[in-house]
């Protein structure tokens, strides 16, 4: 069994078409399936999935310097701080995609490996972030002067 080498070069870009075709391929021709690692019979249980879980949170714990809340509690504490605001759902959770890094602005995207422009479409002058967007672009702080927040 062989890659299809012109068709896996025609539909991705060179650097990712290189990976894919290091990829190596089964000897013995079986179909692929799901495998999950947490269990030795590869199947998924809830109980193995809760395990991997809370070592998780132990490796973040014990890796963070101590007097200071790891990632996972400052992420609880800012989704708390964001969902008892009072505004509509769909806001919060724009605000929480934001606090995440997971807003698709271009710099988002250019980490992503997409073909696009990191600079602020709208200013030109910094990276677009989604602070960049919503704090400190120069048309965004225009936006604040004229709202009522006043930011
Ligand atoms: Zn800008």
């Amino acid at each position: 069994m062989v890659w299809k080498r012109t068709v896996i070069e025609e539909a991705f870009i060179q650097r990712d078409a290189e990976q894919i075709l290091s990829i190596p391929l089964s000897a013995t021709g079986l179909s692929d399936k799901r495998i999950w690692r947490g269990t030795t019979t590869g199947q998924f249980s809830v109980k193995s999935g809760y395990v991997i879980a809370k070592e998780m949170v132990q490796n973040r714990r014990t890796t963070c310097s101590s007097g200071q809340a790891s990632g996972l509690e400052e992420d609880a504490d800012m989704w708390k701080r964001i969902w008892q605001m009072r505004a509509p759902a769909k806001i919060k959770m724009f605000l929480w995609r934001c606090l995440h890094n997971i807003v698709p602005v271009n710099r988002v995207l250019t980490q992503r490996q997409l073909p696009v422009d990191p600079i602020c479409p709208l200013c030109g002058l910094e990276e677009e972030t989604p602070s960049h967007m919503l704090l400190s672009c120069a048309r965004a702080s225009k936006v604040w002067v004229l709202s009522p927040f006043r930011l």
